[in-house]
């Protein structure tokens, strides 16, 4: 099977629509399993519809509700070793 055309019905499956006719998602995932190209295409395709409807649910939302969101993503993610120090370093400034 033409990877090209595996690739037309897993960037309809991404996007949410139902596999062009004669793929299956059965089928698209046999070739992903064993077409490395393929999996490297899906992982790249996945990510840059990932970043798109993610953009496009923030422009829908209100503007600040996105990067509220990102804020405390980070905080939770990194907490910075650092951060509590914040005083003592206006005090040494002042
Ligand atoms: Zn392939």
């Amino acid at each position: 099977m033409l990877c090209s055309r595996i690739r037309t019905a897993l960037s309809a499956r991404l996007d949410g629509e139902e596999p062009p006719p004669g793929h299956t998602a059965r089928g698209l995932d046999g070739h992903l399993a064993a077409c490395a190209d393929c999996r490297d295409w899906e992982a790249r395709a996945r990510r840059l519809a990932a970043l798109t409807a993610g953009r496009a649910s923030a422009d829908d939302r209100e503007p600040g509700a996105s990067a509220d969101a990102l804020l405390a993503r980070l905080r939770a993610v990194s907490a910075l070793p650092g951060a509590e120090d914040g005083d003592r370093v206006g005090e040494q400034a002042g």
